[in-house]
């Protein structure tokens, strides 16, 4: 049975995981906080290279038969560090590289952990906020116009002190909030914008209104367009099921929410477990497993890693056609 390695380093953490066909093996992880501020690139990519060795000693729990790396999308530095400690192993063990996209990554271990067959997905993380389904290849049926929800979350969260990632604390601190205060609810078409809804709330805050108030009405309104978009989803697409993946699918409300709107519409929920919602070195392996049975591996000196790349690409089919190779539609979609 192939076992897999995985590497996770598209931004503030650092992780490695294993899997193979029947389990999960292992799955270790370090995070970069940033002393004050959000993510400062050069510092996550010293905080990775700093960290990487002993992650991987501790996730390599059996001699991997490949090793699969986040390829795309995420910050350059941090990729370069991932895409470097991939062509040292890949190198020393003589074993094939799988590159792998993230996203997908996001979505494919949520099908992994869960029991959900054909979900609306629901990802929300630090740099994303997408609703997505399969309709002959992922589609993406909604997205953020502007700041992901996490960000919108981390930014509101250091507005309050709090460190990154902000998301727990300020998800506690809501828990305290007394009353709802007005925000901006922008809902365009099946699009959302997050960066209105910070602006006001942090002239709230500057105003003096109670930030356990500000916390758990930030909360709210963010959350509650984000379910009416996911809604309209289940309602289009017919299918009665939603996923939530990402950090953000961490946050208790935000499944209570999706919870109501699936029991009043007969839909069924599921969540990814906390340890594999925000990211992780498992996703990348789980998702690489799936490559390597198609054959998509690469060798250590065609590795490479983009900036970009939406949930419908593979970071496979890039590289193949970087070296001028012609592509059949099966390297696209499923
Ligand atoms: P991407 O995966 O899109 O590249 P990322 O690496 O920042 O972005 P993740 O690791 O999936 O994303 O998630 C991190 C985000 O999840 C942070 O914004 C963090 O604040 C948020 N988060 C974590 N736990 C919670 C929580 N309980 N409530 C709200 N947000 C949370």
């Amino acid at each position: 049975m192939a076992k897999i390695l995985g590497i996770e380093s598209t931004a503030h953490s650092f992780g490695a995981g294993m899997v193979d066909e029947s389990a999960i093996l292992s799955n270790v992880r370090s995070m970069y906080e940033p002393t004050e501020g959000g993510i400062r690139p050069s510092e996550a990519a010293r905080h990775h290279r700093g960290v990487a060795d002993k992650i991987l000693e501790k996730a390599m729990v059996a001699a991997p038969d490949a090793v699969a790396y986040s390829a795309s999308p995420g910050i350059g530095s941090c990729l370069n560090v991932g895409a470097e400690v991939v062509g040292r192993l890949a190198t020393e063990l003589k074993i094939p590289v799988i590159p792998v996209n993230h996203i997908i990554a996001h979505l494919e271990i949520g099908f992994r952990t869960t029991t959900a067959k054909d979900p609306v997905v629901v990802f929300v993380s630090g740099g994303n906020t997408q609703i997505i389904a399969n309709h002959k290849g992922w589609k993406i049926f909604g997205e953020t116009l502007d700041t992901a929800l996490g960000n919108a979350i981390d930014k509101l969260a250091r507005k309050l002190d709090m460190s990154h990632p902000g998301g727990p604390k300020l998800e506690k601190l809501a828990l305290q909030g007394q009353k709802i205060l007005e925000m901006p609810y922008v809902v365009k078409g099946m699009d959302l914008s997050y960066s209105g809804i910070f602006t006001h709330a942090s002239r709230l805050l500057e105003g003096g209104a109670t930030p356990a108030d500000v916390a758990f009405s930030f909360q709210e309104h963010c959350f509650a367009m984000l379910v009416e978009v996911a809604e309209r989803a289940v309602a289009h697409t017919g299918k009665p099921e939603i996923l939530l993946v990402g950090g953000v699918a961490q946050n208790k409300r935000l499944f209570e929410m999706f919870k109501i709107m699936c029991s009043e519409r007969g839909a069924e929920m599921f969540v990814v477990p906390a340890e594999f919602a925000g990211d992780n070195g498992a996703m990348i392996a789980h998702s690489g497993l799936l490559r390597l049975k198609k054959g998509w591996t690469i060798k250590p000196e065609q590795i490479a890693y983009f900036q970009r790349m939406r949930v419908n690409e593979e970071p496979y089919t890039r590289i193949l056609a970087k070296r001028g190779t012609k592509l059949s539609s099966t390297h696209i979609f499923e």
